[in-house]
């Protein structure tokens, strides 16, 4: 049995620490930037006698267990496995766990006997070898029966077997074993081989198998190079047997835990189905792989087809071929094409979403959006609107349209705190007071009033300047 204290005596906190955050020695403590809020000056601190570490910015604070725990967004248990790992000490003894090698034991011989399993996996194009090799297994006909002749079925059901109607269910359908980071079985994903619903079944969640923090495949991966997100189990079983680093997130979504089990690597891909929900999904993952911080890269694959299907016709050229793009370029490409209005509102959003996150890479891409649509501003500004005593020429021929970009309150756009009063007053009082500075713009205005091409130029000017004010502010304030 693995005793934290053991594991304890025998890690170092400051060698855990350092490996992420760089330490600088303060007396007889070490300070450096803390890795869990953002911040310029160090105010996290750690004892190396007491192995406490303590952040006076954002007041988290423990042991090594609180820090692995709360940096990898690991259980204890996981912390525990992962730590043991560093100190040399392996294997985490638990019932549970030594339960559900044995069934997959079972699992495994039932499949080596099956000719119905062995037909479906040569469809799927997965030799014995490999499915020995990735576990699988198939849950025997009268799973139920051996369990009770047994006396195994409370065990069972303390692993993830829920209950009996669940073993039931189970009979019969193909096994694909989950492993959590450290390698360790801890749950099952089952498919159908009768075209049954549901076609997928899982072991219920325990303290170990929490499918939301386990991506599938992980532990098959042995560099931390390219890894590509894909949808199902036999995508990332397709992919890892054509050599091709994947892993699964079992659904269309993927989580923050799951994102966070990729931040080691060089360069995450996401590689859905070529569907409208693959589509969709892979903009959800962009949210989630820039707030674990990991900067998104996707392929889209041809309609209707998802990477197994690909791989199995023989087409891994054409898999390892298709682009990778740069998801957030792609989204401001897209959102440049919009109509104004609905571009405005979606790099708001975008805007926003970043702005909350705090991490380098949201400021980075926050930047970026500033820096692109200023310069796009600016030479849109410069080709049809010399100066913005130009749109207040334009804008002076309309006053009902000027009330209107007043109500939006469009005029905060304007960088002249001059123009922007004359503005108000002419919403206000639909002309400008005697001898007012801005009277020969009026005058010019009444006289040639501005095309409808320009003036609609103006509105866009303005609305486009606005955003951009806005995304700068929200930066700003961290
Ligand atoms: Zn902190």
């Amino acid at each position: 049995m693995l005793r934290p204290a053991d594991i304890k005596q025998s890690i170092d906190l400051v060698s855990i620490i350092s490996e992420s955050v760089q330490l600088k020695r303060s007396g007889k403590r070490l300070m450096g930037l803390c890795p869990f809020h953002s911040e310029k000056h160090p105010s996290f601190c750690v004892d190396p006698e007491k192995q406490l570490f303590y952040c006076h910015g954002c007041g988290a604070g423990g042991d090594v267990f609180n820090f692995v725990m709360k940096l990898h967004n690991y259980s204890f248990h996981e912390a525990l496995t992962f730590l043991a790992e560093k100190a040399g000490i392996r294997e985490i003894e638990d019932e549970r766990l030594k339960f559900l090698k044995q069934v997959q034991t079972l699992f495994r011989k039932t499949l080596l006997l099956s000719q119905k399993a062995k037909i479906y996996l040569t469809k799927r194009k997965i030799t014995p070898e490999k499915a020995e090799h990735f576990g699988m297994g198939l849950a025997p006909k009268n799973l139920l029966q051996i369990l009770k002749e047994k006396n195994q079925l409370l065990q069972a059901q303390m692993s993830g077997f829920k209950n009996e109607n669940f073993i039931r269910l189970l009979q019969g359908r193909l096994t694909l074993p989950f492993y959590d980071r450290c390698g360790n079985l801890v749950g099952f994903a089952a498919r159908t081989l009768n075209n049954q619903v549901p076609k997928y079944i899982n072991t219920e969640e325990t303290e170990f198998f929490k499918k939301k923090n386990l991506l599938f495949g992980f532990n098959f991966l042995k560099q931390r190079e390219k890894v590509y997100i894909v949808e199902g189990y036999f995508d990332c079983i397709s992919c890892l047997i054509n050599g091709i680093p994947s892993v699964a997130v079992g659904s269309t979504s993927l989580t923050t835990h799951q994102a966070k089990l990729l931040k080691g690597f060089d360069r995450v891909v996401v590689a859905f189905d070529g569907d409208h929900a693959g589509k969709k999904a892979t903009m959800r993952a962009f949210k989630i792989l820039v707030a674990a911080d990991i900067y998104p890269h996707a392929i889209f694959l041809p309609e209707g087809e998802d990477p197994d299907s690909l791989l199995r016709k023989g087409k891994k050229e054409q898999f390892l071929r298709l682009h990778e793009k740069d998801l957030f370029k792609l989204i401001i490409n897209t959102i440049e094409k919009l109509p104004p209005q609905k571009a405005i509102t979606k790099l708001n959003n975008l805007a926003g979403f970043l702005a909350n996150i705090h991490s380098p890479l949201s400021k980075l891409l926050l930047q970026q959006i500033r820096k692109t649509f200023s310069i796009k501003i600016e030479k849109q500004a410069r080709k049809h609107l010399e100066t913005e005593e130009q749109i207040l020429q334009i804008l002076l021929s309309s006053p009902e349209l000027v009330e209107n970009l007043e109500k939006r309150q469009l005029f905060e756009a304007m960088e002249n705190s001059e123009i922007r009063k004359t503005l108000k007053y002419f919403a206000k009082h639909k002309t400008l007071p005697e001898g007012h500075t801005h009277m020969n713009l009026l005058a010019r205005a009444s006289i040639y009033p501005a095309q409808k091409n320009l003036i609609e130029r103006a509105i866009r000017y303005l609305e486009r300047k606005k955003v951009c004010r806005e995304i700068v502010c929200p930066s700003e304030k961290s």
